[in-house]
């Protein structure tokens, strides 16, 4: 017997809903999920079952659902104001959120442009960049570079920008030019690289650069793991070795971290203590604010703050915002991530819990005759299944990889693959009790399914 509620949303969701990246005849088919609360890492849905958030809401979560600190953060921001603009005026969390953002860098990236979206905060650094060139007089400074099987995001430059075969292919009649190099091979897992090659992928963005570089505006990547890609893991250096090419051919490096971001590696960016990478912009979202509120942001170098200035009537300034820009309800919050996200990483408490996922993940999968490859790092572990050694690929329309997602969640786990790639990306407090869970029940989940397939 359902419950009213259930019953309610699950009819407006069918009747009204279109949801992204779905194909909605296979949505309808699969049973439907509707989410009334959260509590820590797990998610409930309106009947009151409970599910482990394994995908960290698309990789977002940092700290968990409901959040004592952040809830209180919210609260008390609530109670001073939930908007107000950026255009032409400041606010108390937005000021200070731009400041604790500088001080990750180290203060190498002082200034802070705020946006809502991960794609937008790509475009903002890549138009950054672009007009940077023309405000120094090289104007002819047009090119892009980015790496193959990139993902930064839906809108059209971000979509350019990204290398995502069938996602955005039927777009691409609309696409700017984008020059790619391909992306390097690393397998990684506990800290161990058991293959790893960088110098295809290095010698070619070296040759788009020798004969590129006095027409090339910026170098972007997803520095250490391409996400959306299928979790494809960088050799370490590799970040350090497209710095310093930027840096000898003269054009920027952007590093979009919104996947990286905000202690997903272990850490808060990509470049702490990292003295041998130099980026010029970064851009963080995702975990920015927890995965509580939309909030995005771009950070660059003073140096490129400062081509930006001139009299009103130059046109000289950076013509480009958002409605939300900056939102002091996103920024409280997202002040308040930082604080604890800074607190888990000192206390040495996420580089235990990341030992764990992954010795946890090799436990239950290595050896698996339907396992691939296991790769894993930082707070994500990703498992590409196969039909196994001499067996023709499974179809894509045989859509293996939900498939099993769908097994998993009658165990009570929300998982969402690429493809046949499982991932885990918990939140950062997932503790070990719910490692385990997440571990044996998609080990089981596998093992049900593919019975089946075998039948
Ligand atoms: C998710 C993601 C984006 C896009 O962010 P949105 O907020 O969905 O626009 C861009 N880059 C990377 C690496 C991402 O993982």
């Amino acid at each position: 017997m359902k419950n009213p509620l259930t019953e309610e949303i699950a009819r407006l969701d069918a009747e009204h809903s279109w949801h992204p990246f779905t194909q909605m005849r296979e949505y309808m088919a699969f049973p439907r999920l509707q989410i009334a609360r959260g509590e820590g890492c797990r998610l409930f849905d309106t009947d009151g079952n409970a599910y482990l958030d394994a995908n960290a809401s698309i990789w977002t979560n940092t700290l968990g659902h409901r959040d004592p600190d952040l809830d209180a953060a919210l609260r008390e921001q609530l109670d001073a104001v939930a908007h107000s603009t950026m255009l032409g005026l400041s606010s108390v969390p937005s000021a200070r959120l731009a400041g604790a953002l500088s001080a990750l860098t180290g203060d190498r990236l002082p200034r802070v442009f705020f946006s809502d979206c991960g794609a937008a905060a790509v475009e903002v650094a890549v138009k950054l960049s672009f007009q940077y060139w023309q405000l120094v007089g090289e104007p002819q400074r047009r090119g892009v570079v980015a790496m193959s099987d990139a993902y930064h995001g839906d809108t059209f430059g971000a979509m350019a920008l990204g290398d995502c075969g069938a996602f955005h292919a039927r777009f691409k009649p609309w696409f700017f030019p984008v020059d790619r190099f391909p992306a390097p091979e690393c397998v990684e897992c506990r800290g161990n690289v058991s293959r790893a090659d960088a110098s295809r992928s290095l010698a070619a963005l070296e040759a788009i650069l020798k004969e590129k570089s006095a027409t090339t505006a910026c170098v972007l990547i997803e520095p250490e793991i391409q996400g959306s890609g299928g979790m494809k893991l960088q050799p370490p250096g590799f970040v350090e070795a497209v710095s310093a090419l930027c840096a000898k051919y003269g054009v920027h490096l952007i590093l979009d971290e919104i996947f990286v971001g905000f202690g997903r590696t272990g850490k808060f960016l990509i470049e702490e203590n990292r003295p041998g990478i130099d980026a010029d912009f970064v851009c963080v979202g995702k975990g920015l604010t927890a995965g509580y509120l939309p909030l995005a942001a771009t950070l660059t170098k003073e140096k490129i703050y400062e081509a930006f200035l001139g009299n009103f009537d130059e046109y000289k300034a950076f013509f480009h915002g958002h409605t939300f820009t900056g939102n002091p309800l996103a920024c409280a919050v997202a002040l308040k991530n930082i604080e604890k996200i800074r607190r888990l990483i000192a206390s040495g408490t996420l580089a235990e819990t990341i030992d764990c996922l992954g010795k946890r993940t090799e436990e239950a999968f290595r050896g698996h005759p339907h396992v691939r490859e296991i790769r894993q790092r930082g707070m994500v572990a990703a498992i590409d299944l196969f039909a196994g050694e001499g067996k023709p690929a499974w179809p894509v329309g045989a859509r293996v990889g939900m498939n099993i997602c769908m097994r998993a969640r009658e165990r009570g786990l929300l998982l969402r693959p690429l493809v046949d790639t499982l991932v885990f990306i918990p939140p950062l407090v997932i503790s070990r009790e719910e490692i385990d869970f997440l571990v044996e029940n998609t080990r089981a989940a596998v093992d049900d399914y593919l019975k089946t397939l075998k039948g």
